[in-house]
């Protein structure tokens, strides 16, 4: 139930009504018996391509290496795959999917189609592949997402396919990056990720990643960190960097498809991290440089490596931003356009070195951030430099 489950029903019958069979399939109706929140609702049709488009004029097919739909309907996204009836069964197209719990179907009466016995590993909690070795060697992805739905479920491993996942031979040598990056990330974001990367980091999957990402030896011993204690995304990616690369994890970074941005932030606590192999002194200045949000992410990710506990530095960095006087420079009661109207012929470079000491003076608490003191700071320096 719910309104993304009433929605895929909908859509179901509006199937029908132009003589398509459809069914409810994947996460949709995993997440349906858990039960727990659905994303997106994946729908497999008796079709082809063209039927589908000319059902859902709105679809879209992202480059995949799946023939994927992408079909935003009534406030909903659907992801629609098709088979064909002559050449499959709906039996068989279940059956080609990962594990049992994804390989289940739902059709518009509402009657669960669940041939590998899915069900079943939902109630014992567990990740469970039919011929195991098999699937993972048909798409060696299922290997980390195994760990994904671990992270993301709480369940366990069946025996049997865990040991095909350690099974060597079955590399991800020629797996898209940004496959394996989405895997990874819902693995970090996941409620069990601290329990899910240690039996990553222990299954040796890691060491059979496409050459570009692979790392050189990670310990499988290594003891993998509470992930509790990272609460954003970008200290969990720098913790994965630094438990796969070392000193290294910098040079890495820009070799997984996350977002630039992303990475560039990731990029920088990895280069703090590294540049200070002892504690960090944080001061006025520095929180202010970073900001403090990223000054909190550096000093947890930084503990972590040192392996402390926190010693009241995070409360400090608190503390130092609660009495910057300003965040950044657009907070200050001056700005460049002021400068201008007091000095048109000004050249560019000059303000911004004006606006810099503007800055520091503000942070350092030798001038008070208002305009009237700023400017006639200004008007002061520039009376000198003549
Ligand atoms: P989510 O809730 O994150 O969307 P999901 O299980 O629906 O989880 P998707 O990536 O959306 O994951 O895939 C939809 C379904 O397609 C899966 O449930 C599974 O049945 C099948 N599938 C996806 N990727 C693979 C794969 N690599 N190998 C086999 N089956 C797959
Ligand atoms: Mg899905």
């Amino acid at each position: 139930s719910g309104p993304a489950w009433n929605a895929a029903l909908e859509t179901l019958e509006y199937l029908a009504k132009h003589g398509v069979r459809g069914y409810v399939t994947g996460g949709a109706v995993r997440d349906t018996l858990l039960p727990r929140k659905i994303r997106d609702i994946d729908i497999v049709l008796e079709a082809s391509s063209e039927v589908v488009l000319s059902l859902f004029p709105q679809a879209v097919q992202p480059s995949a290496p799946f023939p994927v739909f992408i079909v935003p309907r009534g406030g909903h996204v659907f992801e629609i795959t098709t088979f064909h009836p002559d050449k499959q069964t709906l039996q068989e197209n279940l059956e080609q999917r990962d594990f049992t719990i994804n390989a289940m179907a739902v059709d518009r009466s509402g009657r669960l189609i669940d041939p590998g016995g899915g069900e079943n590993d939902i109630n014992r909690q567990r990740i469970r592949s039919v011929f195991p070795q098999e699937r993972m060697q048909e798409d060696p992805l299922r290997r980390v997402r195994a760990f994904r739905f671990v992270s993301e479920l709480g369940f366990s491993v069946d025996e049997l396919t865990w040991q095909a996942l350690c099974t060597a031979g079955n590399g991800l040598w020629h797996t898209a990056e940004e496959r394996i990056q989405r895997e990874i990330e819902k693995l970090l974001t996941g409620m069990d990720n601290s329990r899910a990367l240690g039996l990553l980091l222990r299954s040796g999957v890691l060491h059979d990643f496409p050459p570009s990402i692979r790392p050189e030896h990670v310990l499988k011993k290594q003891k993998h960190p509470n992930m509790a204690s990272f609460s954003s995304i970008e200290e969990k990616w720098t913790v994965f960097f630094f438990l796969l690369y070392g000193g290294q994890a910098g040079r890495f970074v820009s070799r997984w498809p996350m977002k630039k941005s992303l990475q560039k932030r990731i990029r920088h606590i990895i280069q703090v991290c590294t540049a200070n192999p002892d504690e960090i002194e944080w001061n006025t200045e520095l929180v202010y440089r970073n900001g403090k949000r990223c000054a909190l992410q550096i000093e947890t990710v930084h503990q972590w490596r040192k392996g402390k506990q926190n010693n009241g530095t995070l409360e400090h960095i608190e503390e130092l931003a609660r009495l910057l006087p300003i965040a950044s420079r657009s907070d200050l009661k001056v700005d460049g356009s002021d400068i201008v109207k007091l000095h048109p012929a000004l050249p560019g470079k000059q303000i911004g070195h004006l606006l810099t000491f503007l800055e520091e003076e503000v942070l350092q608490g030798r001038a008070a951030n208002t305009h009237k003191e700023l400017l006639s700071l200004v008007k002061e320096k520039l009376s000198h430099e003549r």
